[in-house]
């Protein structure tokens, strides 16, 4: 089967078509800001803009056409109610033209069945950290059950807000982890695992005044908080993993394209006889790819969904029956 997916829950909107297990293409476009965060509005208008592109670009990727497709896959959650609606609506508008089923897909679940699907785990606790989730997700007495998550922003909200504090812009992830790199200079900040959950307003409080201070080296700032907070995510996913009795730890999302948070998951898994399991980038970051995988394969399992299936910004990880 021949299926094409549409992701657009926050500031990506992308197209991918698989047949069966195999990735034929996997394309992307991000709204981008010079200062800010996302705007949900502007974010849809990006959305719109590009929609049209981005599944011809996937289609002619994938050496098909339109009328190739068998299965139209859409994230419906959870996510921007803006940026959903596009994608909604440009995949009920390919399927009523085409007349092909559709299927909606929780975007968080998706994140864990493409690594499944693109590495050698058969059963992960993922360690889900993108801009706005921070999640601890394992699939467990029949349901993928959330152990751990951030009690306020997501550490890629967090780590961005940060970057844009002290002037690097937006997304600030990547260039804070190369100032990172020229520092082992370890400044104490807060540590905040409650639980199971972590929280990340307090931490970041204290890095801004140290940074109003300049008593400390950027660097340094950069450095120390990513040791921080790398270790609290790695804490509770570790705890999971023992609880669940669990072998394997996935990284999924924007942050998990962090060498030094693979690094650290890598000698966490190695030290309690794990395996740690990193996608390539482009399935971390939002991506089409996963959507059109978790789709195909709840359509397989015999799941139907009606053409006005409807999104569901808020929906958690754990409401979702399995039946696949
Ligand atoms: P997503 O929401 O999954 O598309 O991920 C976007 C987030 O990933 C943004 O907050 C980025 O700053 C963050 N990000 C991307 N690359 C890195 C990196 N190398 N280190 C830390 N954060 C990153
Ligand atoms: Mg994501």
């Amino acid at each position: 089967m021949i299926c094409l997916g549409i992701e657009s829950t926050a500031h990506t909107f992308g197209a991918a078509v698989i047949r069966n297990k195999e990735v034929l293409s996997n394309i992307k476009k991000s709204y981008t800001t010079e200062s800010g965060g996302i705007v949900p509005q502007k974010a849809a208008e990006h959305h719109v803009a590009e929609f049209d592109t981005i599944v011809k670009d996937a289609l002619e990727k994938a050496s098909l056409s339109i009328k190739d497709i068998d299965l139209i896959t859409f994230s419906n959650a959870p996510g921007l109610g803006h940026t959903l609606r596009i994608g909604a609506h440009v995949a009920r508008s390919i399927a009523v033209l085409h007349d092909v089923p559709i299927i909606g897909v929780n975007h968080c679940i998706a994140h864990l069945e493409i690594g499944k699907l693109l590495t050698k785990a058969k059963d992960p606790v993922l360690l889900y950290v993108s801009g706005a989730n921070t999640q601890v997700i394992a699939f467990e007495g029949g349901k993928y059950r959330v152990f751990g998550e951030t009690l306020d922003t997501g550490i890629g909200n967090f780590i961005d807000t940060f970057a844009r504090y002290i002037g690097l812009g937006f997304p600030g992830g990547p260039k804070l982890e190369k100032m990172a790199y020229l520092s082992e200079n370890y400044i104490r900040l807060p540590y905040n695992v409650k639980g199971m959950d972590v929280s990340f307003s307090g931490i970041l409080t204290k890095l801004k005044r140290l940074f109003d201070e300049s008593k400390h080296k950027t660097e340094d700032l950069a450095y120390s908080m990513q040791e921080t907070v790398f270790a609290m995510l790695l804490e509770v996913s570790e705890r999971a993993m023992a609880h669940c009795g669990k072998k394997e730890l996935l990284l999924g999302g924007g942050v998990a394209c962090n060498t030094r948070l693979q690094d650290m998951a890598k000698k966490m898994c190695e030290e309690r006889g794990a395996e740690c399991f990193v996608l390539e980038n482009q399935y971390n970051v939002d991506n089409a790819a996963m959507i059109a995988h978790l789709g195909l394969k709840m359509f397989k399992a015999g799941v139907r969904h009606d053409i006005d299936m409807p999104i569901d910004p808020y929906e958690r990880t754990d409401d979702i029956e399995v039946s696949w």
